[in-house]
Formats: C-alpha cells, structure tokens, sequence
C-alpha cells in the first residue's frame, strides 16, 4: 500500500507545445508494473485547452470543478461541468479545455502503452475553440 499525501508532489505546468494557455497539472498516481493507469488534475484557465491528441488506451475526465469544453473529431464543442464524466475511446482524436470566460478542472486517467500515454498534435484554433 501507498499513501501519496495531498501536497506532496510539485505542480507543474503544462507545456507550450501541448497546450494553449496557463494549465497546470498536479500528478495523482502513476500505477507500478504490471498496473499501467495514470492519473493527474488538470487546471485550465479560461480560454487554455489542449492540443489534438489520442489516448492509446483510450482517456477518462473527471470534471471537478467549473466549466469546459470538449471536442472530438468530426463532433461538435461540448460543454462540459463539474460532475461530468467523459471517455474517450482508444485512438479517438480530440481536446479538452476551460470554457473561454471559467476555469475548469478535471481529473484524468490514461494508461501507458509502449511507453506513451498520448499522441500530441496540431493546436486548436480560436475558431475551432469557438468564442
Ligand atoms: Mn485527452
């Protein structure tokens, strides 16, 4: 057993090329072998989203508090509260974010394969994050 006390791991923040403006991220867990799921609470500012990306594993959000948005590809932007609870499959591209005048957070659980928990691509624009 492993008790991580609240507190005890640095935040970070989320890098510029994964992320349109001021994330930050606070790690939760990450599983030991042969458990592969990770965890992390995302913070976006107003505004900050993600970049596409796919889970290979497929992703789960928790949304804890304020308001977002998610997209997956060929959907439509989906707001998103706290409650909420979203998944995406295996390989599905999409982006999660803050809606553009709340912040949101949310806790999400990917699991590891080949080393990799995503794959990062191109930003979201204004346009496609919607006003
Ligand atoms: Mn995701």
């Amino acid at each position: 057993m492993k008790i991580t006390r609240a507190g005890s791991a640095p935040s970070a923040k989320g890098p510029a090329d994964w992320f349109t403006g001021t994330v930050r991220v606070d790690p939760l867990f990450n599983a030991e072998a042969p458990g592969r799921t990770g965890a992390g609470a995302v913070t976006f500012e107003p505004g900050a989203r993600t970049a596409c990306h796919s889970h290979p594993a497929g992703q789960a959000l928790i949304v804890i508090s304020g308001r977002g948005r998610v997209q997956r590809e060929g959907g439509p932007v989906e707001e998103i509260r706290p409650g909420d609870v979203v998944w995406f499959p295996a390989g599905e591209k999409h982006w999660h974010g803050a809606a553009p005048d709340v912040a949101m957070s949310h806790i999400a659980i990917t699991e590891t394969v080949d080393g990799s928990n995503a794959t990062w691509m191109e930003k979201v624009t204004d346009a496609e994050y919607g006003g």
